[in-house]
């Protein structure tokens, strides 16, 4: 049995099988390959893989025909895919959209298709959750990027020439990113304010040492699954009033507020970013579905005015070989989940895991099963 992994091309620097990763899979029992300069953004050379026990295929096609596995970071198009033969397994974080070019091909061709986008957050699936361990690495990354725009130091500073006082940091949306960007910017230092529609996230914010700032008490939008919903217009002008406010206060502000399977919510408002101080900056983490920020543009670094506003969705690719080394142990740790023999992999479909990311088998949509058994 082979499991391979692709270079995924100019734009994604990360990979889903790194040398370390290799050894895991070696001892499950399957040979691995590896396109050439597969994990070469991501700081591993051909060698390395060779080194761990890996093979070198230089021909795309030729490693496609041959894989019983193939592990992506990125969704890939059908193109992309030309030569994988029936019953092979692909896992990769792949939108649940049983109209998409992708889903339509893999169904055509009989392709087993694994979702890292719906891995179940329960706790046996925390060592899968590519979601959490891409979405911390991004929280991280934004506030460095947001630090690197802003002219000022961040921490307080009293030297002989002068005191310093700390920056301000507002973060919006103190889920996984969010949490782990109060993290990094208390860490440098900086005075920070968080904001998020669940009252859940106050204590979690607040135990970072961060003030957790209210639309008003006793307002709760979380859902039974731990995400947030969407909030009444009433609700939206108080929030859009408070982040006014605290937006003035701020030299830095880190977006990253998503609401599952909807646009991301505008939080900040162009008439706010005029009021912002100048040499402030915005960093977006949520451009990919529209933004938090009414004038981010997606994947762009942009100024207006004295404000910079940085879309780029994906900061967990700008450190590259942390984070594939995270997601090829989430991957690990679902592929422990299957049966491997030399001739065949199978899997427990009654598992809540393997029901929950299945999204193709033996050319049938998966997800309206679940839909029909509720
Ligand atoms: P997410 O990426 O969908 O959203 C990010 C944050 O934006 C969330 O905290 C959400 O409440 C917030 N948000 C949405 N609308 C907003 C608005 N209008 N204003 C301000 N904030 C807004 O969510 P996530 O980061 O993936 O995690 C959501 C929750 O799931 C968190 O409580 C997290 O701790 C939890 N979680 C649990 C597990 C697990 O149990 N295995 C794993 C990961 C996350």
């Amino acid at each position: 049995m082979i499991i391979a992994a692709m270079n995924e091309g100019t734009i994604e620097t990360r990979v889903a099988i790194t040398p370390v990763a290799v050894k895991h899979y070696l001892e499950l029992g399957f040979e691995v390959s590896c396109e050439h300069n597969a994990g070469k953004a991501a700081g591993f050379s051909d060698e390395d893989y060779q080194h761990a026990g890996a093979s070198i295929i230089k021909d795309s096609k030729v490693l496609l025909q041959k894989t019983n596995v193939l592990l992506c970071v990125n969704e890939p198009a059908p193109d992309e895919l030309k030569g994988l033969q029936p019953e092979t397994m692909l896992v990769s974080h792949i939108d649940a959209d049983p109209g998409s070019d992708l889903i339509l091909w893999c169904l055509k061709h009989r392709i087993t298709v694994f979702s890292m986008n719906n891995i179940p957050r329960i706790s046996r699936a925390q060592s899968m959750d590519s979601l959490s361990s891409q979405a911390n690495l991004a929280g991280y990354r934004a506030v460095l990027a947001g630090v690197n725009h802003f002219n000022r130091v961040i921490p307080m500073m009293m030297t002989a020439a002068g005191m310093i006082q700390p920056a301000k940091i507002l973060i919006l949306g103190a889920g996984v990113a969010g949490l782990q960007a109060i993290a990094t910017a208390k860490r440098l230092g900086a005075v920070v304010y968080a904001f998020d529609v669940r009252t859940a996230a106050k204590e979690q914010v607040e135990s970072l040492g961060a003030q957790f700032i209210a639309v008003s008490e006793g307002q709760d939008a979380e859902t039974a699954s731990g995400y947030a919903k969407e909030v009444t217009d009433e609700y939206r002008q108080l929030q859009a009033q408070l982040i006014d406010k605290y937006a003035q206060l701020a030299d830095i502000v880190i977006c990253t507020a998503l609401i599952p399977g909807k646009k991301a919510p505008v939080l900040v408002k162009a008439a706010t970013v005029d009021k912002m101080k100048p040499g402030s900056v915005i960093v977006d983490l949520a451009t990919a579905r529209g933004g938090n920020c009414e004038l981010s543009e997606p994947e762009q670094l942009i100024k207006h005015q004295q404000i910079t506003l940085i879309g780029y969705s994906n900061m967990a690719r700008l450190v590259p070989t942390t984070a594939s080394e995270l997601y090829a142990n989430n991957l690990v740790h679902l592929l422990r989940l299957f049966t491997i023999t030399p001739t065949k992999i199978s899997f427990n479909e009654e598992d809540e895991i393997i029901r929950q990311s299945l999204l193709c088998h033996d050319g049938q949509y998966m997800p309206l099963h679940l839909v029909k058994e509720k």
